[in-house]
Formats: C-alpha cells, sequence, structure tokens
C-alpha cells in the first residue's frame, strides 16, 4: 500500500508539557527550560496566543521536537 502524507499549514495546536505529572492520566516528559527556571509559564504551542521558539513542531504520534537550550536562531531549520 502507497501511503502519502500532506503537510498542510494552519493548524491550530495546543501543546504544553507545563502540566504537573500528578494532574494527567498519560506520561508526559517536563519542558526543561521550565525546569532550568522553575517555572510554568513556557508552553510549546497555545492555541491563538503563542508559540515557544524552540518548537520544532511534533512528530508521529506524539512526540514534542524542542531545540532548548540551544538559541532559536541557531537551530531554525528553515534559516
Ligand atoms: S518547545 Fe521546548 S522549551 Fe519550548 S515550551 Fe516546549 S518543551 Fe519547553
Amino acid at each position: 500500500m502507497n501511503t502519502q502524507i500532506l503537510k498542510l499549514k494552519g493548524a491550530n495546536m495546543d501543546i504544553d508539557l507545563a502540566t504537573p505529572a500528578a494532574d494527567i492520566t498519560w506520561q508526559q516528559d517536563a519542558c526543561p527550560w521550565n525546569q532550568a527556571e522553575s517555572t510554568d509559564s513556557h508552553r510549546c504551542a497555545v492555541k491563538n496566543i503563542s508559540i515557544c521558539p524552540h518548537f520544532r513542531g511534533v512528530e508521529y504520534l506524539d512526540t514534542l521536537l524542542c531545540s532548548y537550550p540551544i538559541p532559536p536562531q541557531t537551530s531554525n531549520p528553515n534559516v
């Protein structure tokens, strides 16, 4: 079977790794930037609000791609 994967612009995502493990029922890694700064203010991609400069998308099925701590301007694959 030949399966084609489309890359479509405009996904309005709502992703973060800031929720404490005790508050969710699935396994989730913590944001390394939040851990380094002892905060929960950094969010990966929040619908209609912001996208973290270290956010590099999502890999199938549910793996977040994060460039932290490399400065965003040196890790941007589109530069
Ligand atoms: S992309 Fe990385 S640094 Fe940015 S909020 Fe998500 S996990 Fe944290």
